[in-house]
């Protein structure tokens, strides 16, 4: 599944061919992703401009005149860039075509993906309750540290609530609690201010890392495969239950948290 650094590596991705373009229509061909491409769409969109192409948690937002196009990528969906004479496979459920002869086409074979609708001036219902992006200064120990306080959930679910902070997935979770040296299962309120100041910088940590890893590895969406991928990221615990931990060799332990695999050290971990 797309996580935060391939979202916003897409995103990357794509603006420099999108950003300034106009559209000249919508092409639907599959209406039922996640959930139904709006009709409306056909109407607001023909000879509309996009002014910026930005991301929300996981969400892509291309803003036009009169609001933004908001694309979410699911479980298996990619942007690609493309020729507009680019025969459509069985899995391209949505293009966009632009004036330019280009076009940003959906490929999403799951179709857990979605393209909706959020007028000018309005929050969309889903992205109503995010708690704020990781990489934004928002995102501070001062925060953490209030939304930890009182709180009994263990911190790496508590940390994957997109309610406190959008775009910590499992793997990052995993990754940040090692760095951090905190346990998955600790509970949220009973963690110092001083070892939640660095689980904050660890989590940064990791998804600045892995969108960096994603900025190499990505050419030109254009043309591309478009599909960023998992990045080969180092991973320290993430997959590796058994096998021994990087620091002191001891071998990781493997739970299911929340229903989402956990790996973490017993001794490196507290
Ligand atoms: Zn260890």
């Amino acid at each position: 599944m797309p996580e935060l650094p391939e979202v916003e590596t897409s995103c990357r991705g794509i603006r420099p061919h999108l950003d300034g373009q106009i559209i000249s229509r919508l092409e639907v061909r599959q209406r039922k992703l996640r959930w139904p491409v709006p009709e409306l769409l056909n109407e607001l969109l023909p000879d509309n401009r996009i002014t910026a192409v930005t991301r929300r948690g996981k969400y892509i937002l291309l803003k036009v005149q009169g609001g933004s196009v908001m694309i979410h990528l699911g479980m298996s969906g990619c942007l690609r860039v493309l020729p507009q004479a680019t025969p459509a496979g069985k899995h391209d459920h949505v293009d966009l075509i632009l004036a330019n002869g280009q076009m940003l086409r959906l490929t999403d074979p799951r179709r857990f993906g979605s393209v909706l609708w959020q007028p000018e001036g309005e929050i969309h219902a889903l992205l109503a309750d995010l708690g704020p992006e990781p990489l934004s200064e928002a995102f501070d120990a001062a925060y953490l540290h209030r939304r930890c306080e009182g709180r009994k959930t263990a911190i790496k679910q508590l940390i994957m609530d997109s309610k406190v902070v959008v775009g910590v997935g499992n793997i990052y979770a995993n990754e940040a609690l090692f760095l951090a040296g905190i346990s998955p299962k600790r509970p949220a309120g009973n963690i110092s201010g001083r070892r939640l100041e660095t689980l904050t910088a660890t989590i940064k940590q990791v998804l600045q890392d892995a969108i960096e890893q994603g900025g190499t590895t990505l050419r030109d969406f254009s043309g591309s495969d478009g599909k960023p991928g998992y990045f080969k990221q180092q991973l320290n615990v993430y997959g590796r239950g058994g096998k021994p931990c990087v620091r002191c060799l001891e071998p990781l332990v493997e739970v299911r948290l929340g229903q989402r695999s956990t790996v973490f050290c017993r001794f490196c971990q507290r």
